[in-house]
């Protein structure tokens, strides 16, 4: 039987897990937290499921929801965008990408972005029939991830249909600053390109981080080339729910509806009224989230660090990544494949989203999204072994 995809096999996160309850290692792999989110939306959730709310809702999303997306918006980030007509529910933000590499790639587009990628993105590319031109992403000598502007510009070129931004970023913790933002925007300008900007951890960037989260969006020029896409399942710890939104100018989000009416139709009818209730939840919510998230970053980089690995810098995300060498690590797949044994711990090998593996042979990822015993038990654990 010849499929499509067959390359891709299963993905890295789902292996992960699986090893994961094989073995009973922690699990740092997947990034999923290990608490639930706020007690208004799952009570919300709750009513809704009772009230009756369980047929198909609206196209686009229940009108309630349109409008908590497009509040939140302006309230964060002093962006307007029109809940009718300028924002689609999606399932997830996973959705919500694909849609728009469908709908803006014909066979043969050129995608930039920057690896490692997230991987749902070098499958939607490639159901597209598309071509990635990755960009890659290197820790400097202050650990921070960075990038070669001349890499940048050489990436673009005729063929160019579509740029995919992901910051705050997985597997990196990088968040792109001002600079590096008005870059990214002038060659989309030159280019004549839209953009899909992938904020799903826009309320997880941590004080010490060279920049605040900045909307490639809020850049001139660019609300009305650009895709926004975000996603309850980490603002408000609910991965499983499958609730995202991409906003933008009403020609690219028609667009997008076009492609998920025909993938999902639609998606989580009781969900809707109660992540519209999270996205409404005060300013301390918002702050509490961030600096809980900020501790455990603390907690596991501490630990990454006394078990010996090379601890790279993370400014935001679920994520922390490490350099194996100072370990004896050579290649973070055979590492990552021993870990559960070795050490019950279970970690993600970052080599799988780079074209350019060897930039990220060494490198392995952890996720810090999970209750402090359990970062303390993996910490102990990894000290142990290494
Ligand atoms: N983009 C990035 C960068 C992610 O890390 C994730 C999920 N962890 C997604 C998209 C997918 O989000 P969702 O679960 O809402 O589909
Ligand atoms: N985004 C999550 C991660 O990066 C996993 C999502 C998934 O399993 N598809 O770990």
């Amino acid at each position: 039987l010849v499929t499509r995809m067959r390359e891709f096999g299963t993905t890295i996160f789902a292996e992960m897990s699986a090893l994961a309850v094989r073995t009973g290692a922690v699990n740092l792999g997947q990034g999923f937290p290990d608490t639930d989110g706020p007690p208004e939306m799952l009570e919300a959730a709750a009513a809704a499921l009772r009230a009756g709310r369980n047929q198909y809702p609206p196209g686009p999303g229940i009108p309630e929801l349109r409008a908590a997306i497009a509040a939140h918006q302006r309230r964060f980030w002093a962006l307007d965008y029109d809940p009718d007509g300028e924002v689609l529910v999606t399932a997830g933000a996973t959705e919500a990408i694909a849609a728009a590499v469908l709908a803006l790639c014909e066979p043969g587009a050129e995608v930039v972005c920057f690896e490692p990628y997230y991987d749902s993105y070098a499958a939607g590319i490639a159901l597209a029939g598309g071509v990635r031109r990755p960009v890659t992403l290197r820790p400097g000598p202050d650990g921070r991830y960075g990038f070669d502007p001349d890499e940048l510009r050489a990436a673009f070129g005729p063929r160019t249909r579509l740029v995919l931004l992901n910051s705050p970023h997985n597997p990196t913790g990088k968040v792109f600053d001002r600079d590096e933002l008005t870059l990214i925007a002038s060659l989309c300008q030159e280019y004549d390109v839209p953009v899909v900007t992938d904020e799903v951890y826009e309320h997880l960037v941590f004080t010490d981080a060279a920049a605040p989260h900045i909307p490639l969006a809020t850049l001139p020029g660019m609300r009305d080339r650009t895709l926004r896409v975000s996603s309850a399942g980490k603002t408000f710890s609910c991965t499983g729910w499958k609730v995202g939104w991409v906003s933008g100018p009403a020609p690219l989000v028609s667009a997008v509806t076009r492609v998920k009416q025909f993938l999902t139709y639609v998606n989580g009818a009781p969900l809707q009224p109660a992540v519209a209730v999270a996205l409404g939840l005060g300013d301390d919510y918002y702050a509490a989230f961030t600096a809980d998230l900020q501790a455990k970053r603390d907690l596991l980089a501490a630990g990454l660090t006394d078990a010996g690995f090379t601890v790279q810098r993370s400014e935001g995300t679920y994520f922390i990544t490490v350099d194996i060498a100072p370990v004896g690590g050579h290649d973070g797949i055979d590492f990552c494949r021993a870990l559960p044994t070795a050490a019950g711990v279970v970690a993600v090998p970052t080599q799988v989203f780079y074209d350019h593996v060897e930039a990220g042979r060494r490198l392995v990822r952890f996720a810090f999204c999970k209750r402090p015993e359990i970062l303390r038990e993996a910490a102990t654990r990894l000290r142990h072994a290494t």
